[in-house]
This record gives structure tokens, sequence and C-alpha cells, in this order.
């Protein structure tokens, strides 16, 4: 049942909208309560607002560690209505119907690389997190907010009931405030449990990985199903998503993402917005099915679409340009599409994607973010690394053989090594011209994946010679690059690193190939 507003304890380290909704609450009749900083903000605005030692008779002390850790304010937050209404008269607590709360910024602070250990310590909320938990238990008779972004619907309800609040509002307010706390503790502990040691300046020298791993992830959605159909799924975010990675995402048309789309969608987006140039990237069951780099978006899908045409149908196609109409005509009118990505679309893109009502329309904002670790469930545990962010460039090349590439050769082949990246090991890519010609994926041997790709570019109708080979770990036997040049292969790059990297070196100056070594390897599975 709804309840009315009596008295309101405010208590905020971030003072954001405080005053409207302060005034909206003493427009109510409502008597407001405060600690010092809150207290003095609302004076200056001329409120009338009654401190909480003056409730309490204690001063707040302590440099503020202690302000309300008292029973008159914790009674007040939890004495039950026709229960302890006796209880709380003979000990003169007075019931707060509404506490309006944010914790110390311990997690703006904490984030602070140079931080001092003492300063972050010192933003450890004692009493905010106490008494948000005893409003939030006892939403039967207490609503509580933590939040700025809750005043404004707040305000609407008390405007429009009266100055009372539902029992749905308290209810889901309570809701929010327990979600807050475990964030805010799970942040408390996460720094505290990775602490390595503490530098002679006060700064904690921190690991990635704390002793006990939170991570607060926050409901984006829930999915119609899983990886299959009797599994049950749901999308989750970071509390603070990365900017440009997939989380940060507006579905702008379509169907329902599906647990398939978005991971599809994840390996589609990071491969093409490592590219400088206008890229496409076509992927299918999590590999980049066809991949290019051109003048424009148009040139860009048609030579990644041409890798393998049946593999596109029914793909997830990812841009790192603004989609133009023409493009989007011309995929479009063309395939079956699962999913669309790209950083922005034009008007005329967007009125074509609108004829095809089922395909979903993604954008993705560029930004700088990368994730920083992976995470992957295994029997009762977690796998945790730092996640595949390592980029090779030309100068960290090493040519093993006696042929050198050439320059058109040297661009197809960190072209390659990009794309190997993003395909699922053991992957070998067959490139041409800044676009793929073949890919070799998720195969338990490399001489196969070499095969296959030689395979898929012949079924595509895409000459190989001349083109290039990138393998995401080293050749352990010389089969691999003997089957890559009976393709046609004529350069190639690879980690090296092998215990018979002298024969596999051998075989590829047998047959006049150049070959490079990048010292870095990407698994991917
Ligand atoms: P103010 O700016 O009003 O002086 O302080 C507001 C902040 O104090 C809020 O972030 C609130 O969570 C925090 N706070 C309230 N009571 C206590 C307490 O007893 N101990 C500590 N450490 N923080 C408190």
């Amino acid at each position: 049942s709804p309840v009315t507003l009596r008295r309101a304890l405010l208590s905020v380290s971030d003072k954001t909208g405080l005053l409207d909704l302060a005034r909206a609450l003493h427009r109510h009749g409502v008597d407001l309560v405060s600690t010092g900083g809150t207290a003095k903000a609302l004076r200056e605005a001329g409120l009338p607002v009654r401190d909480v030692s003056d409730v309490t008779g204690f001063p707040e002390m302590m440099d503020g560690r202690v302000k309300t850790l008292h029973p008159l304010v914790h009674g007040g937050l939890l004495g039950r209505a026709g229960v302890d209404d006796a209880v709380m008269a003979e000990h003169g607590i007075g019931a707060i119907d509404l506490l309006v709360l944010n914790l110390y910024p311990f997690e703006q602070v904490s984030v602070n690389p140079n931080a001092p250990m003492d300063e972050i310590i010192e933003n450890i909320d004692i009493g905010g997190p106490a008494m948000l938990r005893s409003a939030a238990k006892n939403f039967a008779r207490v609503a509580v907010a933590t939040d700025p972004s809750q005043y404004d619907a707040l305000v609407a309800e008390l405007d429009g009931n009266d100055g009372a609040l539902s029992a749905n509002t308290r209810f889901s307010l309570a809701v929010a405030a327990f979600n807050r706390v475990s964030q805010y503790d799970a942040c408390i502990s996460d720094y505290l449990s990775s602490i390595v040691e503490v530098g002679s300046n006060g700064v904690a020298c921190r690991s990635m990985f704390p002793q006990q791993a939170n991570g607060s992830f926050i409901k984006v959605m829930d999915l119609r199903y899983g990886e299959n159909p009797h599994q049950q799924g749901a999308f989750y975010r970071d509390l603070w998503p990365v900017p440009g990675t997939l989380a940060t995402f507006t579905q702008l048309q379509g169907k329902e993402l599906s647990y398939n789309n978005l991971a599809d969608a994840d390996a589609a987006w990071e491969c093409v917005r490592q590219f400088e140039r206008p890229a496409c990237v076509i992927v299918k069951h999590a590999n980049p099915c066809g991949v290019a780099e051109a003048d424009d978006n148009a040139q860009a899908y048609e030579h990644a679409y041409a890798t393998d045409p049946t593999s596109a149908f029914g793909g997830i196609i990812a841009f790192n340009r603004t989609l133009d109409g023409a493009t989007a005509k011309s995929i479009l009118d063309r395939q079956f599409v699962e999913v669309l990505i790209a950083p922005d679309y034009d008007d005329a893109a967007l009125a074509y994607a609108k004829k095809k009502a089922n395909v979903r329309v993604l954008r993705i904002p560029h930004g700088d973010g990368r994730n920083m670790i992976d995470v992957k469930r295994v029997g009762s545990g977690l796998l945790m690394q730092s996640a595949d962010n390592r980029e090779v460039t030309r100068d960290e090349l090493k040519v093993v053989t006696k042929v050198a590439p050439t320059e058109a050769q040297m661009a197809d082949l960190l072209f390659a090594w990009r794309v190997a990246k993003y395909v699922k090991s053991n992957a070998i890519v067959y490139v041409s011209g800044s676009r793929t010609v073949g890919v070799g994926a998720g195969q338990m041997s490399r001489v196969v994946s070499a095969k296959i790709a030689a395979l898929k570019a012949d079924e595509a109708g895409l000459a190989v010679p001349g083109a290039v080979m990138a393998s995401d770990a080293f050749f352990p036997f010389r089969d691999g690059i003997d089957a890559a040049a009976a393709a046609g292969i004529k350069a190639v790059i690879q980690p090296g690193g092998s215990m018979r990297d002298a024969e596999v070196i051998a075989a590829a100056d047998e047959h006049g190939l150049a070959m490079v070594f990048t010292g870095v390897r990407h698994f991917r599975h």
C-alpha cells in the first residue's frame, strides 16, 4: 500500500539534482534531516533542514567516519509499522520514510592508479551502506533513492500521488539499493584483494587478478534462448562498458538479438575495428569467412563476400565506416543477413534497411577502449587472462628466408595476420590484395586448415597464385608450407618458434617463398 512521506533523510556525496528533489519534498510537507555537507547545501538554498547530529544528540566525528551510526537513525529506518510503534515511542525514535543517499565515490577515486592508498581507504563509506541496507530491508514502509537518475520519477510519483510512494516503487528502489551496495562492496574487495605491495609514495601496486573475482555485470536483456533452443540465455554488460566495444551498441531495427548473434557480432566488430582503411568483415559461427580492406564500403563488401559466398549467407556483416545507402542496398538485395554492424548509418542506408524489417541493425560508436580481461567458464571454475590486445608492427617482423617479401606482399602479410587473430585455431588465412581469398578455421591440425583455405579459394574461383598466407601459430612440420606452395602461395607470416623451424624455413626456401616471423602467437579457441 502507498506510504505518504512525512520525513526524509538526505545524505549525498554527489549533490546533483539534490535541490530540485528537496524542494519537491518540502512542497509535499516532508521534514528534511541531513548530514553536514548536504544540510549546508539545503540551507544555502533556503530550505528548512534539521541536522542529523541534532536528532542523535551526537556530533559528527572522526572526519565524518561516524555521522549516522546511531539507533535513532537506524531505528527510524528499520522500525516496522504496526509492530515497533510502541518501542519507537518509548525511545523517542522518529520514523524516517525516505532515505536519499549516494555513497562516497570509492569507485572514482580507486580507479586512479596514482591515488594514495590512504585517500582511497578514506573513501570507504561506512554509514552510507549501513543506512542503505536498513532502508532497503524495510521497503514495506521506507523508500530509498541511491542515484540522482531516480529523482525525476520519484518527484513525478509524489506529485501524481499526493505525496505518497507505491509499494512497487519502494520494492524496486530497495532492489536497486542492494544492487548498489553489492557493486560498491565488490569494488572495495577487488581493490584491497588485488594489492601486491604499497610503494614508498603510499600508492598500491595491484595485480590484474584479485584474490576473489567479484565483477559487477548489469543485465542488458534476456535472450530468447542460449546457444541452442533448450538453453536459456541473457546478455550482461560491464557496470562501466568500455567505449567502442559491443556492449555499447544500439539496435536501430530488426528482430530480437540472439545469443549467437551477439557472440558473432563481437567477433565481427572486434575484427573490423582494427583496420584503418574502409573494411568489411563477414562472420559465420564466430569465424570471419570474408574480410577485406578497400577504398570504400562497397568494394570492401564485394571483396569480403567473394571469399566465400556460400558461408556469407545468413552472416553477420560489420563495417568500420558509416554505412551508406548504396552499399546497404547491394548487401540486402543480394543476400540474407542476420546482423549489420557499423559505427553509424546514413539516412539512405537506414531507409533501405527498413524494407528488410527483420535484419538486425546495430550501431556501435567508435571508441578507443578494449576489453582488458577475457573470461572462460570451465567446470566449477573460471579461466581469466588479460585480453589478446597485442598488435604486431612491421618493424617487429623478421625475414627468415632467402627471399624477402615485396612491398605489396608485406602489406598483405600484415593484413592476413590481423585477420588470423580473429579466426579460431588452427587458423590459416590466404590473402591477396587486402582481401581474404581463403580461410581455414578451427581444425585440429594445421595442415588441414591450410588445405581448407586452398579449397575455399578454389571454390570461390579466386586465383591463389601470388597470394600470401598467415598462420596463427608456428608450423610444427614442413607439410603446411608444402601445401601452401602447391596452392600457389608466395609469402608466409607466422610466429616461428617450432623445434623444426629450420626444416620449415628450408621448405620455404626450396619453394622460393618469402617468410617472416612475428614472434607472437594468436591462439583463439
Ligand atoms: P555530507 O556531504 O552530507 O556531509 O555527507 C554525505 C555522505 O556521507 C554520503 O555519501 C553518506 O553515504 C555518507 N555517510 C553518512 N553517514 C555516514 C557515517 O556514519 N559514516 C560514514 N563513513 N559515512 C557516512
